[in-house]
């Protein structure tokens, strides 16, 4: 049984009759830019997320350099966060000039260590950026609690769990302001690149607009330097499909990961939700001392599987000027014994009994 890591082909056959219409709609309305979509797009997810504003943009990598952007972080700055993550979460915090400051994670729910934070903050620190690591939310609360005692701003990089819960409310909309990311592979996608940024500060939001439209307020006048970032009217349009089943397919999600826990329990390390908020399973993320073991027969087996990150940040040639000399421990054992399992909401019990069967069996 062939398995992909992530099924968007069952996923398009379930939504073409919707998908289809709508966007050789958009198509024939020529209206590709700043369209009618792309607001109402806005207002949705804005009321799903429960913010005043919504702003999109290009990518999930825009969204955390505009954000980054907004709040005024210059050369000379420092930002926490972590180096367990894709690479754009401190890449962007370099394109703006700044520092990006790595603290260790929580070998359980592969999280910022909460605990490590306060003691890495220098009077050059200005932002904290935790990183909802695949679909679980961070404890957000005391990380509001150390940016309120120090004057820092709260980024969300929720490009991973969009829809997820924490404290009442949907990932991203907790910090100052919450960047996402509609890649094809993540929670909520689009048919190609897009991103988004909510707040409810309605300074940031202005700021943000401008910084994503060539820093203009006005047309043509141009007061900060800025970017063309903009979602397209047909990414909208496919976005605005998926946002009302966007619950539902977290809730299959879960579904999935309970059957995972079921079938590889007492075999390998298995996803830890530390009960601040709710996971919404962006990538379901086993821990094994036999990673490769497991690694080489699923492929062998033609079932899909990955490693998220083979490399943490801090290892990487990009920071080594910056970061290298760093050492985090649990980051360093999480990245050689972390292995991803195909997810997403159509994955079949049927098939979870298969990868079980095929796990059970390379341990056996
Ligand atoms: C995907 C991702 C991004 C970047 O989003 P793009 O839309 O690919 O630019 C940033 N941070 C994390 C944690 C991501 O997973």
């Amino acid at each position: 049984m062939n398995i992909p890591m992530l099924d968007l082909k069952a996923e398009y056959a379930l939504l073409r009759d919707e998908i289809e219409p709508a966007v050789i709609e958009a198509l024939a309305a020529c209206q590709y830019i700043g369209g009618p979509n792309v607001k109402a797009f806005e207002a949705e997810a804005a009321t799903y997320a429960g913010v005043k504003h919504a702003i999109s943009c290009a990518s999930g990598t825009d969204a955390l350099l505009i954000a980054l952007r907004a709040i005024g972080l210059g050369p000379g700055d420092e930002v926490i966060t972590t180096a367990f993550t894709f690479v754009a979460t401190a890449s962007t915090v370099v394109m703006c000039g700044a520092k990006p400051v790595f603290v260790d994670i929580d070998p359980r729910t592969f999280n910022l260590d909460l605990n490590q934070v306060e003691a890495a903050i220098t009077p050059a620190t200005r932002a904290i950026v935790p990183v909802h690591l695949f679909g679980q939310p961070v404890h957000l609360e005391p990380l509001k609690a150390l940016c309120d005692k120090h004057g820092l701003k709260l980024i969300e990089d929720a490009a991973q769990s969009f829809g997820a819960d924490y404290a009442g409310r949907k990932s991203g909309a907790y910090g100052d302001i919450g960047c996402t990311s509609f890649y094809p592979s993540k929670n909520l996608s689009a048919f190609g690149d897009g991103g988004l940024m909510i707040t409810d500060d309605d300074k940031l939001a202005a700021e943000l607009r401008v910084l994503a439209s060539h820093g203009s307020r006005v047309r043509y006048h141009h007061h900060v330097l800025g970017y063309n970032s903009r979602l397209d009217e047909i990414q909208a349009v496919i976005l605005r499909v998926k946002l009302k089943r966007l619950d539902h397919f977290n809730d299959r999600r879960r579904a999935i990961a309970d059957s995972y826990n079921r079938e590889l329990a007492g075999l390998v390390e298995t996803p830890f939700a530390d009960g601040h908020g709710r996971h919404v399973y962006h990538q379901y993320t086993i821990l094994s001392d036999r990673r490769d073991a497991i690694q080489k027969v699923l492929t062998d087996a033609r079932i899909a599987c990955a490693v998220y990150y083979p490399v943490p940040l801090h290892k990487q040639e990009m920071f080594a000027a910056t970061n290298g000399q760093v050492t985090l421990p649990v980051t360093e054992r999480t990245a050689q014994r972390c292995l991803s399992l195909p997810i997403s909401p159509m994955l079949r019990e049927d098939q979870i009994r298969h990868i079980g069967g095929v796990i059970r069996q390379a341990l056996g």
